[in-house]
């Protein structure tokens, strides 16, 4: 990963999938669901992974029963762990190494995970107060991506997490103050197929709320936070998102939208999203929040 370079870090922090050997299709378990349509051993190779650990079923999972591929994104931790914690594709599939490849794809996993989410952080103008902090954390947690597999080992995750977490909660509630009425706060939420059309959610915290199938067309989303949110289902059509935070790639894969769906600078339409819904008339709430 070169970071040092001008720019969005989030560039160095996606999947790139040519690079790596198939790691989440190997390294982790799958039981049988309505997100897998197979039971898989963790360290097993999925039987769609090709000799050239490309997926047989790319273009098709959805269709035949794997959404939850769809929905994971290894943050570009897949090829970190192969091009640089081991140096190359060349070691595959020994039984000595494929042990610890594994360990360290699942630290660097959710260290990568961090560093996205920190790289936003630094992106938003009201979180200027600890930007100081956010550059520490970011440079601290991306000197450990670059360790070598010893060193991994000894990570807690855990520890570096709730660390990095404290600071970017910080950054959610600089964000999102300042509205008027504040933003509703649905931290942890079942709002597991709500009606949320037009809703005014400006400023709210929907930090891992549930919302399958919940029905989002043209909610006010601006500086919602979206942090761990489960959209699986979540109706988007026509929606704007391109002012939310924290909202992830996977995220999106797994809703619904439209081309009428606007989403953030740093993610992408995803492709199953064609169609077009008319624009709703503007919010539910008479008084759209608004900052102060
Ligand atoms: S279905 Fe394809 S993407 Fe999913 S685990 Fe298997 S090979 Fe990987």
């Amino acid at each position: 990963m070169v970071l040092s370079a001008p720019g969005d870090p989030r560039r160095d922090l996606r999947a790139d999938c040519a690079r790596c050997i198939g790691l989440c299709c190997v390294a982790s378990a799958f039981a049988a669901s309505a997100d897998f349509a197979i039971t898989k051993e963790a360290g097993l190779p999925c039987p769609n992974l090709r000799r050239d650990f490309g997926c047989a079923i790319h273009d098709r999972l959805r269709q035949l029963g794997f959404p939850g591929c769809v929905g994971y994104d290894c943050f570009g931790a897949g090829q970190q762990t192969v091009q640089v914690t081991f140096g190359g594709r060349d070691q595959w599939w020994t039984p000595r190494i494929a042990a610890p490849v594994f360990a360290a794809f699942a630290v660097l996993r959710q260290l990568h995970e961090l560093l996205w989410y920190l790289a936003e952080a630094l992106t938003l103008a009201p979180a200027r107060p600890v930007h100081a902090d956010l550059r520490l954390a970011f440079g601290e947690i991306e000197r450990l991506t670059r360790a070598g597999p010893d060193e991994l080992a000894r990570v807690d995750p855990v520890a570096v997490r709730e660390s990095a977490n404290a600071l970017l909660l910080r950054v959610s509630e600089l964000a999102r103050a300042g509205f008027h009425p504040p933003g509703a706060d649905h931290r942890g939420a079942d709002l597991i197929g709500a009606d949320l059309r037009r809703t005014d959610l400006a400023g709210a915290s929907l930090r891992g709320a549930c919302l399958v199938a919940a029905d989002l067309r043209s909610a006010v989303l601006t500086s919602a936070d979206f942090t761990g949110a489960d959209l699986r289902g979540a109706d988007l059509r026509g929606t704007d998102l391109a002012g939310s935070i924290f909202l992830t790639q996977s995220q999106l894969e797994v809703a619904k939208g439209d081309r009428g769906t606007r989403v953030p600078a740093s993610l992408t339409r995803p492709a199953h999203w064609t169609g077009s819904t008319p624009r709703h008339r503007g919010p539910r709430r008479p008084a759209a929040a608004r900052r102060g």
